[in-house]
Formats: C-alpha cells, structure tokens, sequence
C-alpha cells in the first residue's frame, strides 16, 4: 500500500520556495549591486576630490612661484635700466653696490645680486669682497646672453653658488652698451632653501610630491626628494610628452619620472615664466584611507547580508518542514482511505462465507424496495435455513458445519445470474437472496432450483430427517408486486420468515411461498 504511493507536496508551497529562493538572490545581488555601487561611487568622489585639491595646491604653488619670480624680474629690469642710465664706471660703483644691497634686503628669497662684465668678471655684487681672480664666463646663463642680444630675463640651472656655495636658481639679464653691443650680464640668485621652505608647509601625505619644474622638465626643486634630483631631467613623463601640450594646467594620475610611484596629480604652468609646478598624492595612501574609511560600511554590509541569508535559510527550512509535514499528511491520508476501503469491505462482507453480510443485506434490500416502489417492478425475498444444523454441527463439530455453511453459500450464488441479485448471509445458518424484478412464479422456480442444488451437494447428515441423509434447506419466499407504497424492509423479511417457518413446520426440506 505504502510502496505504491506517490506523495505529492502542495503546488503552492513548492511556488512559495522556489520564489522565495529567487527574492533572496534577487535581495542579495540588489545589495551587492546597491553597495558595489555605492562604494564605487565613494572611490570616485574620494579621487576627484584629491584630483581638485592636487589642482588647487598646484595652481596656488604656482603663482606663489610666480610672486617670487616676478619682483626679482622688476628688480632686474630697473637695475639694468639704472646701469645703462649711469654706467658701470668706478665712480658709480659704490652708488650701484647700495642699491645691489637695499635691494637684496627687500627681497628674502633672494641669494644674492651681481654685475659681471663683458668677460665675465665680478664687477659689482650685493654682498662680500668680488673675487677678482674668478670669471664666470663660462657659466650657461653669460653664454647664453652673449650670443643673444634680448632683454628677457633668463632662468637657468640651479647653480652652486660661487660665492657660498648655496644651491640657487640663476634669474638673468644682458646688460647693453649703448649702441647695443654687449656689455656684460645682471644675475640675481635665488635660494633653493627658499622653496624648500616654502614647499615644507604643505603637508601631502607620507609620500606626496611638489616640485617646480622648468616648461623642458628640468627639476628646479622637488619636495620631499634629496637635493641629487635637482637639474634631473624628466621631459619623459606624461606631464610633458602629452598633458602639457593639451592644456596649462590639469589632473592625471601616472607613475611619476622621479620613482614610479603612482600618484594622483595636479599641475598648473606659471604664466609668466617658463616653469610648471606639479603635485602629486600618493595613489596607494589614497587606497588605503579609502579602504579605512569604508571598512565599518562593508563590514556592515556583509552583516546585512548574513542576516538575509539567514533569515532566507530559517524561512526556507520553515517551508521545507511545511512541505515534509504535506508529504506525510497526503501519506497518512492515504493510508487512512485504504484501512477505510478495507473496513467498509469488511463491514460489508461475511468472513466466513465471502457472501454478503446482514448490513450489506439490509442496505441494499432498502435500496430494492425504494426502486420496486419507483418502478413499480417486483421484487422476490427468499429466507434460506438450513435443516436441523444444530444436529450436523453436534455430530461432525463447528469446523465442519463452518464448512458446510461455505458450500452451501456457494451453491446458493452459483444459482444466481443476475448481477443484480444478491445472496447474503442473513445470520447464523440462515441465508437471504434478493431477486429484482422477478415475478412470483420465476422466483418460485428459482427457490426450487437453489433447494435443489444444495441437496445436490450432497453434504452427508446422518441425524438428518430427510431419507437420504444429507443437508438441506428450507426457503421461505415472498414476492412484492412493487405497487405496494407501505413496503418496507421489516414486513418483506417478515413474509418471508412466515413463509420459512410454514416451510419448516411442514416437514423442512421445501420452499413455501406466503
Ligand atoms: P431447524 O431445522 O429447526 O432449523 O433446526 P436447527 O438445528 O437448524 O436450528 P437451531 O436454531 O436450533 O440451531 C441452529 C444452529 O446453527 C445452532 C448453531 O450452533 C448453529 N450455527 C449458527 N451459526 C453457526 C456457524 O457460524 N457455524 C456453525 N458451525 N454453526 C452455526
Ligand atoms: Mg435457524
Ligand atoms: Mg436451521
């Protein structure tokens, strides 16, 4: 019974999991997405914001460059307007070497000022004894100014100074004669300490850069780096081979020249002069003080997404315990149908003979007698008793006589054809037969042929009252022409018994009719 059966679980609740299922995935990727999208977002922000501070600072370094080249350039241009006024004769010397000083002393980021003559000797300086015996006529910038006759002022390769030694920026001018020949150069030097100072204010992180570069990529002072990559050459970068071309000033992020470290830049070009100013954060730091920013988000995040999962996975147990408890309560039913096919066959059946029982009798002798009624057919009772069994059972006991109520049940539905005739066993050794639609005269017939074949059985009964010593039986028939509306069940039994009981006080073994 149990191996037959194919336990289905409810539609609904397989629905229920399988979209169940689908939300929490669904639930889950929204929140990676939502999240993934979010912490994306924050990496832009954090990088355009570092992009617009390292443009900010580089432009703001770059005209604080710009004002501390441009009086120098101003200082320049009237000292030179000043010699060609007066001269550079002895006499003028000393009114040149106080204003050379006074001007010196107005400007802080200024080393020094200097005269050099046609061949490049010390003529007048801003401070110290001239050192009479050195030429600087093989400095580039007097070379330079030699062969070119313009009054721009130059600036050149950061210089050891001859004088201390300091590391300096040379900012210089020709000096003309008056009929434009050449008569010497004007120099002022500009500390290198003066940007080291100035570039130390800013604070860009353990590995940020500032440096301030000429427009050919030679470095003038690169912040936090040794002083070994001043004048270093970087015209290779990005910032020159392309960024600098396309715009003065910008953002791009690319490992710089100096030492590959990646880094996230701002450059701005000075507009007066022919230098550019870059800074540069750390692309790695940038990482990492996002990554910590972000660290309790995503660690909330994934708190987010266990509560789902587990949530999910409780309720999704919930409905595999639903689905389990429909398997064994479509099993339980199942097998509570089959035990009440089996009780209602056993209710309705005789063990002993297989017939059927009284209760299987009476339902269905009502269920005649209402369609006898309806159709106006007859309808034909026979008791059947057998003859002295009291006696057969004393002589050849109960298993015997259990038997020979079996045979007897057989020959009795073997007579029957109609299927729906019934033979039952109405109790003890009595039995009942049930004919539909029989006249009274075929139903007469037919209670002669059943007597006649259990006598044909010929079940030896020697304490019988026959002559031939078997088992018999005595029928009592009773046949309603079905236009009677008082029928009922007791009163056709009750023909019946009557005519069974004339059967038997008329010498047994017949079939008498009332
Ligand atoms: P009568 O000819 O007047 O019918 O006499 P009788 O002995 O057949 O009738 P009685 O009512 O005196 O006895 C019926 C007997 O049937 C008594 C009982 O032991 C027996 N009997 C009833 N049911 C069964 C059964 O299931 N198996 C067996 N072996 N005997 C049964
Ligand atoms: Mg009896
Ligand atoms: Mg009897």
């Amino acid at each position: 019974m149990t191996g037959e059966f194919r336990p289905q679980p409810d539609v609904s609740m397989l629905k229920l999991r399988r979209s169940l299922i689908v939300s929490l995935l669904v639930i889950g990727c929204a929140v990676l997405l939502v999240n993934g999208w979010i912490v994306y977002n924050s990496w832009q922000r954090m990088l355009n914001e570092t992009q617009s501070d390292a443009h900010n600072l580089s432009q703001s370094v770059s005209r604080q460059a710009e004002d501390s080249f441009l009086p120098i350039e101003l200082t320049l241009q009237d000292l030179r307007d000043r010699i060609t006024l007066v001269g550079l004769d002895a006499e003028r010397q000393t009114y040149l070497r106080n204003l050379l000083v006074e001007r010196k002393a107005s400007l802080p980021q200024l080393h020094g000022l200097f005269v050099y003559d046609a061949q490049g000797n010390w003529v007048i300086t801003s401070g110290g004894p001239l050192q009479q015996h050195r030429s600087n006529s093989d400095r580039a910038y007097f070379r330079y100014h030699q062969q070119h006759n313009d009054s721009e002022m130059l600036i050149s390769q950061v210089i050891h100074s001859r004088s201390t030694g300091d590391l300096v920026v040379p900012l210089s001018m020709r000096l003309n004669n008056r009929d434009g020949s050449f008569r010497g150069v004007l120099l002022a030097t500009l500390r290198i300490d003066y940007f080291r100072q100035i570039f130390g204010y800013y604070d860009l992180g353990d590995r940020g850069l500032l440096a301030l570069m000429t427009n050919s990529g030679n470095i003038l002072y690169a912040s936090p780096f040794p002083d070994s990559t001043i004048n270093r050459n970087i015209s290779g970068s990005p910032l020159f081979t392309s960024l600098l071309k396309k715009s003065n000033s910008g953002t791009a992020i690319y490992a710089a020249a100096l030492d590959g470290v990646e880094r996230v830049f701002g450059y701005a070009s000075l507009k007066r002069y022919p230098l550019v100013v870059t800074v540069g954060y750390d692309k790695k730091q940038l990482i990492h003080a996002w990554l910590t920013e972000l660290l309790v988000y995503v660690a909330l995040c994934i708190l987010l997404l266990a509560v789902i999962a587990v949530l999910g996975s409780l309720l999704l147990r919930n409905i595999g315990y639903s689905i389990r408890n429909q398997e064994e309560l479509a099993r339980t039913r199942d097998q509570l149908a089959a035990m009440n096919r089996t009780l209602q066959t056993l209710a309705l059946v005789d063990s002993l003979t297989g017939l059927a029982n009284r209760r299987q009798f009476d339902l269905y002798l009502d269920h005649c007698l209402e369609r006898s009624q309806q159709w106006r057919t007859p309808l034909a009772l026979l008791m059947v008793d057998v003859d002295s069994f009291k006696r057969f059972n004393d002589t050849y006991g109960h298993l015997a006589g259990d038997d020979c109520l079996r045979r007897i049940g057989g020959a009795l539905q073997n007579v029957v054809h109609q299927s729906e005739d019934l033979v039952a066993r109405y109790g003890g050794e009595e039995f009942a037969v049930i004919l539909v639609g029989w006249e009274q005269e075929s139903a007469l017939r037919f209670a002669e042929a059943a007597k006649e074949a259990i006598a044909t059985l010929a079940i030896p009964h020697e304490n019988s009252e026959n002559a031939a010593k078997v088992v018999t039986v005595s029928i009592g028939l009773h046949v309603t022409p079905g236009s009677e509306a008082e029928n009922n069940r007791q009163k056709l039994i009750g023909q019946a018994d009557k005519a069974l009981y004339q059967a038997k006080s008329s010498g047994r073994n017949r079939v008498e009719i009332v």
